[in-house]
């Protein structure tokens, strides 16, 4: 890290004056005019492209994000072209047909019986769009064990058979897999090469945080990576840390109320904030009655909060819990989510600016692989809200692309608060485009990261500074 990088000619916010950017083990250590380069150091011209902090992504799941690369997507089939895709399926590295994107509105209902008659030879595990749920067909069951297991989320009919239908059991899951976890080192390059830096781990168990965290450790990954599993005593790194406890409100199982407000009472013991996911009225409800129990802690938060009315909105600010937020679920599922909603409901879908008017601290994120990865389609569908089919989901909740980009520029542990800044003395994590911000942001487009930069080190675009 001791190389020295001086850029020249790089637009600077929010002044906008073209500057030289010298960087130097790891942080910034000079900006000005006409600055001289170092004797070995690379040069590079900026050619007026903007220099930013690097982008946070706020709520990711980087394991499921590798996996569903080897995956068989079936999002874009119907019932009849889910069925006969799995017929032909060829089985993965692990022996497995694993299968994503399966939607129970499109595809209808699923369980074991039903991926029998489509496929009962190869193993087979088929995902819910939401994360939330497995189905296995028969041989996939024998192959985990499932009979004979002790896991809560193995649903089981009358005689005590597992149906196939497995509810966030993704813990267990892995274990009775076995098998070696897949590389995050093709995610950690993707993110870079759209300008992320920093991301934040979302995933509840505590394996998934062992196995990112591990990925930082060995380079894998070279993003600053904030994990908010249940992880305990993980070594000291300069680009790890522990955030809030990722706690799931789900809506087919809503937990009581006191043992969901005593384990935000037992993060906040151990000095951990808490990050509730919520996506129903209820949910949201019963999570700020609970956290009134537990008293709140400063950096709790509300992940994806997809119903809000007025007033719990107003509840949010007033207790500062902060909001993290998915617009590209617009972009992917606007549709959907209008249709399937509760009429009473519809007014109050994935709020952003209302929740901003009411004083929230809010921040977008991705929720990949569930959403989108790419942070300036994010933008787009911050300002536009446009749903598949051209319907706007709310037209008073759109946000200024500038506003939805201050929040991918707030730390992971301050997600929606004041943006990291370029500045001498900062750490170098930094995305330079290959234009002015202006006129990237009338167009928000991946296409227009020119390099990234990590603790000064060049994660993305090497080739295109020489
Ligand atoms: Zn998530």
């Amino acid at each position: 890290m001791g190389d020295e990088l001086l850029l020249r000619g790089v637009e600077l916010h929010p002044r906008q004056d073209l500057v030289d950017c010298r960087i130097r083990d790891g942080v910034i250590a000079e900006l000005g005019r006409r600055l001289r380069p170092g004797p070995d150091g690379l040069v590079a011209e900026g050619n007026g492209g903007a220099l930013l902090p690097g982008l946070a992504d706020h709520h990711v799941h980087l394991p499921a994000m590798a996996a569903h690369h080897a995956s068989l997507d079936v999002s874009a089939l119907s019932r009849d072209g889910l069925a006969s895709s799995l017929a032909q399926a060829v089985a993965g590295q692990d022996g497995w047909v694993r299968v994503v994107g399966y939607d129970d509105v499109v595809h209808g209902d699923l369980d074991r019986t039903v991926l029998d008659v489509w496929n009962h030879m190869l193993p087979v595990r088929v995902q819910h769009r939401s994360g939330a749920l497995w189905i296995v067909n028969s041989p996939g069951l024998e192959r985990l064990g499932a009979a004979s297991a002790s896991c809560d989320g193995i649903e089981r009919d009358g005689a005590g058979r597992p149906t196939g239908r497995l509810w966030r059991a993704d813990a267990w899951l892995r274990e009775a897999l076995g098998g070696r976890p897949p590389s995050l080192r093709g995610v950690g390059a993707r993110l870079a090469a759209l300008g992320i830096t920093h991301v934040s781990d979302a995933t509840p168990d505590a394996g998934t945080g062992g196995m990112v965290a591990r990925a930082v450790l060995r380079a894998e990954l070279p993003q600053h990576v904030m994990v908010m599993a249940a992880v305990t005593g993980l070594p000291p790194h300069p680009r790890l840390s522990v955030g809030p406890l990722k706690l799931v409100v789900a809506d087919h199982a809503l937990p009581e109320i006191d043992d969901l407000a005593g384990r935000m009472r037992r993060a906040h013991a151990d000095e951990r904030p808490v990050a509730v996911h919520c996506v129903t009225r209820t949910a949201l409800a019963l999570t700020l009655a609970a956290l009134d129990r537990a008293g709140a802690l400063e950096g709790d938060r509300v992940e994806h909060c997809a119903i809000a009315d007025p007033s719990a909105a107003g509840e949010l600010a007033a207790r500062r819990i902060r909001v993290v937020t998915q617009p590209t679920l617009i972009a992917l599922r606007g549709d959907d989510y209008w249709e399937r909603a509760d009429t009473r409901d519809r007014p109050d879908l994935w709020r952003y600016a209302g929740l901003l008017r009411a004083g929230v601290r809010v921040a977008a994120s991705s929720d990949a692989p569930y959403g989108n990865p790419d942070p300036w389609a994010c933008l787009r569908a911050a300002s536009e809200r446009l749903t598949p089919s051209g319907r706007v989901l709310g037209a008073e909740e759109r946000v200024p692309v500038e506003v939805a980009l201050r929040g991918m520029l707030s730390p992971l542990d301050d997600p929606g608060g004041p943006a990291r800044r370029v500045a001498v003395g900062r750490p170098a994590d930094l995305v330079l485009l290959d234009r002015p911000l202006r006129e990237a942001l009338r167009a928000p487009d991946a296409g227009h990261v020119r390099a990234t930069f990590i603790e000064g080190r060049i994660v993305h675009g090497a080739d295109r500074l020489r």
